[in-house]
């Protein structure tokens, strides 16, 4: 007997998310809906009664806590409940200057005269911390972030020790780094960063920075800046001697006031790339060194040949890990035209299964979407999608009524020139697109602005090797995506930015060369 067609619903969205938008919801079938009944997980939510909030954080300075000179303070939400987590202490230029003044002592009576091995030491120690807090630390960067407990626990946290560790290693060994040469470290090293991984990406800038034998004012972004705190009593414990590392939050004027003060030696900035464009000019013409981690629009591709299940898993972390707020996530599927039905066949099916909701329950696959304005971000890209023609297959996954959410979804009939093909969306919104040739496949996967990152599964190592060198991209995963070590160099072409983060090539950005 023929089978119905099922026919896409259409689903007003939750009241949380800005209106005027309408999601096609995917088709599943009775015994999908019954199955997953029967079968659902229990909720399994990680403990947070013991996790000490403080009513308000403020600035660290010179070693010390202290308020900051404006006086003001920031809400810190939790985005899966809407909730207030804390106040976040705004800092000012006059708190700034105090940062690098403090940064500058530090580098010239301490940090710059100690020998490596014993910066070494200090770096060991704070890794060790790292991993007897991780759990906390993991606990708290899910509540103030929204990424699931699963990757906060097993992902960020372990990676961020790693760091310390990998760099402590490297810290009596600079002369071995760079051969024939003689490293020296720049001065006071200005970080600033964003919320996606707000640990990891702290642990990847003061890391090398502190290995090299500078002093460092970290700015944390402005929605995740809690965990950065609890860092800095972890500094506090490894006794790190006063003024190595500042913490200084607040939003865009505290990281300008960073970028503009005239005593910092290097600039090194994680965000997006419109960001990064103002700090080139704010740099130009001065002493300051930049490296730059901006945004991407990576391309996974799939060939005929690819083992397709293992690809489909691939795909599906790559998009949906972080709920999409990775800079390197695989935010365009290229798929060669055989494999095509099958391929969107399985995606349908997985997508089905993904479990949306409470970051804290460790069954969750998808967590909150960081920020309201984010969510905006995202359904509007979601919007130009549907208005430019492609269609949506979205998971009609029940999503919490409370926080900021978005459920997995998948965009097809996506055209090269659609926005959702060439803008970060920065969300778990895929979109896929096809290909006949290997020329045709790198032809589009070349045509972005970016150039983080980029996949290819395919049976055949030499089409890897073929595929890799003819990709505009600083990193390529083979058969498996969005794996990260400390040991491998990472960064963009084009307007992804300039500079590597990761490895031995992480450390020449804090250090110049006789
Ligand atoms: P963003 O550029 O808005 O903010 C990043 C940081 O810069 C925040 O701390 C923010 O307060 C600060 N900032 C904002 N305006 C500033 C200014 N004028 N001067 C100095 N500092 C300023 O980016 P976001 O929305 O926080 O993060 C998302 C972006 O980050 C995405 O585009 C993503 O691709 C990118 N990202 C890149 C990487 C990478 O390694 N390439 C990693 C993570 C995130």
């Amino acid at each position: 007997m023929p089978r119905k067609k099922s026919r896409p619903q259409l689903i007003v969205l939750p009241r949380n998310v800005p209106a005027a938008h309408e999601r096609v919801a995917l088709p599943v079938s009775e015994r999908r809906l019954s199955f997953g009944d029967k079968w659902s997980y229990a909720p399994a939510p990680e403990a947070h009664d013991y996790i000490k909030l403080q009513k308000r954080y403020p600035l660290f300075i010179g070693g010390k806590f202290v308020a900051p000179k404006s006086g003001k303070y920031f809400d810190s939400i939790n985005p899966a409940t809407e909730e207030k987590l804390a106040e976040i202490a705004e800092a000012d230029a006059r708190d700034v200057d105090l940062a690098v003044k403090s940064a500058r002592k530090a580098y010239k009576n301490v940090w710059s005269k100690m020998p490596g091995r014993e910066r070494g030491k200090f770096l060991f120690r704070i890794a060790r911390l790292i991993q007897e807090k991780s759990r906390e630390l993991a606990v708290l960067e899910t509540m103030d972030g929204g990424k699931t407990i699963k990757e906060s626990r097993d992902i960020d946290l372990p990676l961020v020790a790693a760091h310390f560790f990998y760099y402590a290693g490297w810290a009596d060994k600079l002369d071995y780094a760079f051969p024939g040469r003689t490293a020296r470290s720049l001065g006071v090293a200005g970080q600033i960063i964003p919320w996606n991984f707000p640990l990891l990406m702290a642990a990847w800038k003061l890391a090398p920075a502190l290995a090299a034998g500078n002093t460092c004012v970290l700015k944390p972004a402005e929605t995740t800046s809690i965990t950065a705190l609890h860092l800095a009593e972890i500094f506090q414990a490894a006794e790190l001697p006063d003024g190595v590392v500042n913490i200084v939050t607040g939003a865009g004027d505290t990281g300008k006031a960073l970028v503009d003060h005239s005593d910092v030696d290097k600039i090194a900035f994680t965000g997006s790339t419109s960001v990064g464009k103002i700090l080139t000019q704010a740099v130009a013409g001065t002493k300051k060194k930049l490296t730059l981690e901006l945004g991407g629009k990576a391309a996974n591709i799939i060939f005929e040949d690819a083992p397709i299940d293992q690809a489909v898993e691939g795909i599906i972390s790559g998009i949906y890990f972080n709920q999409g707020h990775v800079c390197c996530a695989g935010s365009r599927l290229l798929v060669q035209e055989g494999v095509f039905p099958q391929v969107i066949r399985k995606l349908r099916d997985r997508i089905a299964t993904l479990r949306v909701g409470n970051p804290l329950d460790k069954n969750t696959d998808i967590g909150a979407i960081n920020s309201r304005m984010q969510l905006a971000k995202i359904c509007e890209l979601v919007d130009s999608g549907l208005k430019q023609g492609a269609e949506l297959v979205q998971s009609n996954a029940k999503l919490p009524a409370k926080g900021y959410w978005y459920p997995p979804s998948f965009f097809t009939g996506v055209t090269a020139s659609h926005r959702i093909a060439q803008e970060e969306i920065f969300g778990p919104v895929l979109s896929v697109m096809t290909f006949r040739t290997p020329e045709e496949a790198i032809e589009r996967a070349n045509n972005t602005p970016y150039g983080l990152s980029a996949g290819v599964w395919t049976d055949k190592g030499s089409k890897i090797f073929k595929i890799v060198n003819k990709l505009r991209a600083g990193v390529v995963w083979a058969n498996t995506y969005n794996k990260f070590d400390p040991t491998s160099p990472f960064g963009g072409y084009k307007e992804s930015g300039f500079g590597r983060e990761g490895g031995r090539h992480g450390l020449l950005p804090y250090v110049t060369l006789n």
